[in-house]
């Protein structure tokens, strides 16, 4: 099997975790996960470890192209892993194989997300992601306005309003000149 994202090296059998095998690129670092086997795999892994430190030491890259899956050449489908993170990863739906670029594999694991990896792929977790982007723009629109103190105050008073009994009185109350 020849590497998805730089087509001109081999894909070799290597080992993401203990118990995890995967095939792997040398010249990317990236890595193609059967999700039969990572299934098994998440169900009798040990709960993770308190965050390794080491973990961020180097970015995950990401592959803006569309990749082909490289056991059966048909277009795989990318799958962004939270409205925070630019990073997306690669699924066929034919093999049920993943693609992940170099480092994100260990990106995955610093976000605590090393064993949610078919909810990434599911319709409700991309909602969600699609409506963190649009906070995450929105805030950051709002922030180029009115500067990041005033927005992490606002953030603050939002945040106690949120569920507050007088809610709709008390923004009244703001509102009014
Ligand atoms: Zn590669
Ligand atoms: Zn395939």
């Amino acid at each position: 099997m020849h590497c998805p994202a730089c087509r001109d090296s081999q894909l070799k059998p290597t080992k993401l975790e203990d118990g995890l095998l995967a095939h792997g690129c040398e010249q990317c670092a990236g890595a193609l996960v059967a999700l039969l086997y990572y299934r098994d795999w998440a169900e009798r892994a040990p709960q993770p470890e308190a965050m390794d430190t080491g973990l961020q030491a180097e970015p995950a890259k990401e592959t803006p192209q569309a990749l082909t899956c490289p056991k059966c050449a048909k277009l795989m489908s990318k799958f962004q892993i939270s409205g925070t993170r630019s990073n997306r990863l690669d699924l066929c739906t034919s093999c049920d194989e993943a693609w992940l670029d170099g480092g994100e594999w260990q990106l995955l694991k610093a976000l605590e997300l090393s064993r949610s990896m078919p909810a990434i792929f599911s319709e409700a977790w991309q909602r969600r992601v699609r409506q963190e982007s649009a906070e995450q723009s929105r805030r950051e629109r709002f922030t180029r306005l009115a500067g990041a103190d005033s927005i992490a105050r606002a953030d603050e008073v939002r945040a106690w309003l949120k569920d507050h009994p007088q809610r709709r009185e008390l923004l009244h109350y703001i509102g009014h000149e």
